[in-house]
């Protein structure tokens, strides 16, 4: 089997065409028509240790959310981390690939999968862009919850160590709208959505008051909230594929640690 026909249906469910300009997601490290050495590891990040772990199970494609080379590359020479993984994935005949923004924007992608696992229902793109696709999501839970309650959930769900959030507003929460990842440039959004709270990450000071009383924002954590795209892409590929070892990351680690 080729590297090509194990990352099809991926594309399909999140074709490259709906990265954003500025991503690098697709195929990095390796060659389309080469055979899959062993199987296939996937992780949010690569990693020297996510690189290990594929060498430690035999598997010859690493699938990620976040793209290993982000920045152009002039030299390979071990200097940084990036640099020492790409050169330990050729060395160890190990293909790259990154389903990163595409896979955020792809209808019942990232942020629909959390939605899902908070149990919102009819929900709807919070920032379209084409053809159903588009940032963020918002909907509605079945039963209003106390916002104590909502945070409990999410910290619960997510095995968040602790959320960030703005003045809570003593209301009850009902709509929910999420970006998973940075999600502080779709505040308008979640404004015009009438969320009560909205959830997402990478939240700079400033970006509690914006708010300013009408929802509740919540910072959940970066890589909290993008975990389940190895559940995404392990669903993907484990629908269609029985012909090769599939591996969620025991590595795949949140590099920000807390001190709580
Ligand atoms: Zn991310």
């Amino acid at each position: 089997m080729l590297i090509g026909d194990i990352v099809k249906p991926i594309e399909e469910f999140a074709p490259l065409s709906l990265q954003e300009s500025y991503d690098n997601a697709g195929l990095i490290v390796g060659r389309l028509d080469d055979e899959l050495q062993g199987g296939v590891l996937l992780a949010v990040d690569v990693t020297e240790e996510v690189i290990d772990e594929a060498i430690e199970k035999g598997c010859g494609l690493i699938i990620t959310h976040h793209p290993i080379i982000f920045h152009p590359l002039k030299r390979l020479n071990s200097a940084s981390v990036v640099e020492r993984c790409v050169e330990k994935a050729i060395r160890n005949n190990i293909a790259l690939y990154a389903c990163h923004t595409n896979l955020d924007s792809a209808p019942n992608g990232m942020s629909w999968r959390v939605g899902e696992m908070l149990g919102l229902q009819n929900m709807e793109v919070l920032q379209p862009t084409i053809e159903g696709a588009g940032f963020g999501v918002v909907g509605t839970l079945a039963e209003p919850m106390t916002e104590g309650d909502f945070l409990a959930k999410v910290k619960d769900a997510f095995s968040v160590d602790a959320l960030r959030h703005s003045a809570l507003l003593s209301r009850e929460v009902r709509r929910v709208a999420i970006c998973t990842g940075a999600g502080a440039s779709l505040m308008k959004e979640a404004k015009a959505s009438k969320c009560d709270v909205y959830l997402t990450a990478d939240l700079k000071y400033n970006d509690f008051y914006t708010p300013d009383s009408h929802f509740v924002v919540v910072d959940m954590g970066h890589f909290e909230s993008e975990f389940c795209a190895i559940a995404i892409l392990f669903d993907i590929l484990s629908k269609i594929f029985i012909n090769f070892a599939l591996h969620k990351s025991a590595q795949s680690k949140n590099p920000v640690h807390y001190f709580v």
